[in-house]
């Protein structure tokens, strides 16, 4: 199984409190990683996690509220003081660019190494933005006072092994060994079913993990993250401040409860937290009253994706 590993670099709001500092996670994949916003000092939590800059080749920014890029332009120039030479790509909201361009352009710094954008024009679509044998990114649009994006990043289904006993067992023909690799069942003379559960070794659901910061309180977002094994949703108040949360355009923990519940998701981190809050287990029960399996996100939150089962089929 290939490596899927979350660290939460930062999970406050608008400005560093308490110890934590703003939105930042680093996600890994196999062997390459993905920066997903990138918040002040997002630098100084990588080196304190013990985490690889250089294995970085994309970043994927929500929107250009500085507490979702401000660590880029920092972070984008120590990569050339550490001779990068590999290629990295940035993904964000129009204006991404212009953004990095001129604050690169103002403070006399390079870029010694090859560095992409894409810029996602506000749509009401899912965009997929990278993509490899074994994995899809995909950009969804948010709710938020300004262009925002969620990401869901998507193991794709592998390829299945079958036991040998099983081909013996049921004497299997080469399109019905075909059929089960894909995950479908055999049917013989309309009658005996052979499993295809049954028949593979060890098979396995693929891993996803969707990340919506900053958002409103929006059903219409249940379409891009649904079945997600995990989902990261912002909970920037309790719901006691609803009406601040609606005008500010972000959500309570009761919200992301209730969106989690809604898209069928499996897990729910929780992060995004207002300064107002020292401490946020008051955030985690209110999730936890509308939806089960609630996960307080804080910096340093370290999650290796387990495999998931399929479900027997007896
Ligand atoms: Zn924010
Ligand atoms: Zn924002």
């Amino acid at each position: 199984m290939k490596k899927f590993h979350l660290t939460i670099l930062g999970a406050n709001a608008a400005g560093p409190g308490y110890g934590r500092i703003t939105s930042c996670q680093y996600l890994m994949y196999d062997n390459a990683a993905f920066l997903i916003d990138c918040g002040e000092a997002c630098q100084i939590r990588i080196s304190e996690y013990k985490l690889k800059a250089n294995k970085i080749n994309t970043i994927c920014i929500s929107h250009l509220h500085g507490d979702h890029c401000f660590g880029l332009p920092g972070l984008l120039t120590s990569f050339s003081n550490a001779n990068r030479s590999k290629a990295l790509t940035v993904i964000g909201p129009k204006g991404i660019k212009a953004f990095v361009d001129d604050i690169i352009a103002h403070t006399y710094s390079r870029i010694n190494y090859p560095l992409s954008f894409i810029e996602l024009d506000h749509s009401n679509q899912t965009e997929v933005v990278f993509t490899n044998d074994d994995f899809e990114v995909s950009a969804f649009p948010l709710k938020h006072r300004i262009p925002t994006y969620g990401y869901r990043f998507q193991e794709k289904a592998h390829q299945l092994n079958i036991k040998k006993e099983a081909i013996e067992k049921f004497q299997l023909s080469i399109p019905e060994i075909k059929k089960i690799k894909q995950g479908i069942d055999v049917i013989r003379n309309n009658k005996e079913i052979i499993k295809w559960q049954d028949s593979c070794i060890n098979p396995s659901l693929p891993r996803s993990y969707s990340y919506c910061s900053d958002t409103v309180y929006d059903e219409d977002i249940c379409k891009y993250i649904s079945e997600s094994q995990y989902l990261y949703h912002e909970t920037t108040y309790l719901h006691e401040l609803s009406h601040l949360a609606k005008e500010r355009m972000h959500s309570t923990a009761l919200e992301a409860g209730q969106i989690a519940l809604k898209a069928n998701v499996q897990n729910l981190i929780i992060g995004h937290y207002s300064s107002r809050y020292r401490k946020v287990d008051s955030l985690v029960e209110e999730a936890s009253s509308v939806f089960t399996n609630v996960l307080k996100g804080y910096d340093g939150f370290m999650l290796d994706f387990p495999k998931i089962k399929v479900p027997s089929s007896s």
